[in-house]
């Protein structure tokens, strides 16, 4: 612990953490010695991890990277921490993150973007840490933890993982407890960690997830041995090449890739199928209608009575307005119209119910696959490697968006999905590779990562 919070200290520059908690790290640590003295060691015995500032920490302030929680200190603990701390992890500090989640570069945080430790061969410009995980991505390729919580509506995990050189998964909808995690889009959201390999992912999922009766979409289903299922063979497996995933356009290095994750799956025995996942192409627009939609109306809490920041009015309506118009960031606020907008009366059944109805077909289309005995699927994780800060999304938003293509769709389904690092670009950044699972089949997933690992 000590020697992460020195290394934590020297690397402010790249603002990964929000918050340091030296206090809690010390203590933490002090009981863990004490029971290594005792011989009574925990799973996670002594691991020091960084939290998304998406985590509700009791006593420590939690913001979602957002002015309007700026001096937000919960009086509980989200579950997930919880847990991680029930079985011997070490909090550090509170990670940056993109404001309220909503971003995959992590610039829209209140607290100012995050540099990846990452930079193109020859060139010393900042780059992005990916979103809106960044702060945990850039703090585990920085090496200012052992690993991270995340948290993945649209690609928060895998995205900032293949952009970082680091692991993540998204694991089912269900899988992990949303209690005590700040809401974006509920139905979308999931809590999963971010580690430099495979096993350290698996270790910490098998903490973090697991039944919570107060997340009434928490599944109750029984937690593997998730790192048991490392090195299993994955001979006789099937996995599907979705063709729609081939976008005109993309990048010969991406194509590369990809083509080399079929090609060292295929070698450790799996069979390579094409497949189709034909509803593919709406998946972005419907992500962009449904996501705004769920935080519309979740941020709605946030009025100045009960959280937070207050900016006083004349009367009640003004200081809603107030408090709203200073604490919420540019992003945040499209997000909140663009929601309000696909929910109002007369657009409801335009455009909302549309991209419900878009979700099921989604749903369905992987559904079909599984059912023609496909195991997992392989895709890239992101259409490009990171991109440096300010180079995206000023003038059209939707350019930053289409950084979530090859993930948005795992949200909309529920399914599993992990990006593993699988080679470098022709900078020398990191690229990812994404596999996607069955629902509940992590175990698969961390099969087959570590033969791309
Ligand atoms: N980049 C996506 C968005 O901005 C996904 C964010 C996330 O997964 N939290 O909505």
């Amino acid at each position: 612990a000590k020697a992460f919070l020195a290394a934590m200290e020297k690397a402010r520059p790249l603002n990964a953490y929000v918050l340091e908690t030296p206090e809690q790290a010390l203590a933490m640590a002090a009981q863990s010695d004490e029971r290594l003295a005792r011989g009574e060691a925990r799973p996670l015995e002594g691991i020091a991890l960084g939290v998304k500032d998406l985590y509700a920490t009791k006593g420590v302030r939690t913001t979602a990277s957002s002015k309007i929680l700026a001096n937000f200190v919960p009086g509980y603990e989200s579950t997930v921490t919880s847990q991680l701390w029930r079985d011997g992890a070490v909090m550090l500090g509170k990670l940056n993150n993109d404001e309220f989640a909503m971003g995959s570069s992590n610039e829209t945080s209140a607290f100012g973007p995050v540099q990846s430790p990452w930079r193109r061969e020859g060139s010393n410009a900042a780059l992005v840490p990916g979103g809106s995980s960044g702060g945990s991505s850039a703090a585990v390729a920085a090496r200012l933890c052992l690993g991270a919580t995340a948290t993945d509506t649209g690609g928060s995990i895998r995205q900032p993982a293949a952009f970082t050189g680091t692991v993540g998964i998204k694991p089912t909808y269900g899988r992990c407890s949303r209690w005590g995690i700040v809401a974006f889009a509920s139905s979308l959201d999931q809590a999963g960690p971010i580690a430099r390999t495979v096993r350290d992912n698996a270790i910490l999922l098998r903490s973090m997830a697991g039944h919570d009766p107060k997340d009434t979409t928490s599944a109750d289903l029984p937690v593997p041995d998730y790192e048991a299922a490392i090195g299993r063979s994955v001979k006789g497996m099937r996995i599907g090449i979705p063709k729609e995933y081939r976008l005109a356009g993309m990048p010969a290095e991406i194509e590369a890739l990809w083509d080399k994750g079929a090609k060292w799956l295929r070698d450790a025995g799996a069979e390579i199928v094409e497949v189709s996942l034909p509803h593919t192409k709406y998946a972005l627009p419907a992500y962009y209608i449904v996501a705004p939609a769920e935080a519309s109306s979740n941020l709605a809490r946030y009025d100045g009575v009960r959280y937070g920041l207050r900016e006083p009015g004349r009367d009640i309506v003004e200081m809603y307005e107030k408090t709203r118009a200073a604490g919420f960031g540019a992003e945040v606020r499209r997000r909140v119209m663009i929601g309000t907008y696909v929910l109002s009366a007369g657009y409801y059944d335009a455009y909302y119910v549309r991209a419900q109805k878009i979700r099921t077909l989604i749903k369905r289309d992987f559904e079909n696959v599984y059912a023609q005995g496909v195991h997992a699927i392989l895709t890239p994780a992101t259409p490009s490697a990171a991109f440096g800060i300010g180079e995206k999304g000023g003038e059209d938003p939707v350019e930053m968006y289409l950084n979530d293509i090859f993930t948005v769709t795992v949200n909309m389904a529920g399914l599993p999905g992990i990006a593993v690092p699988a080679g470098r670009s022709s900078e020398g950044l990191p690229l990812g590779l994404q596999l996607i699972g069955r629902a509940f089949d992590e175990e698969t997933l961390f099969s087959l990562s570590e033969v791309i690992e």
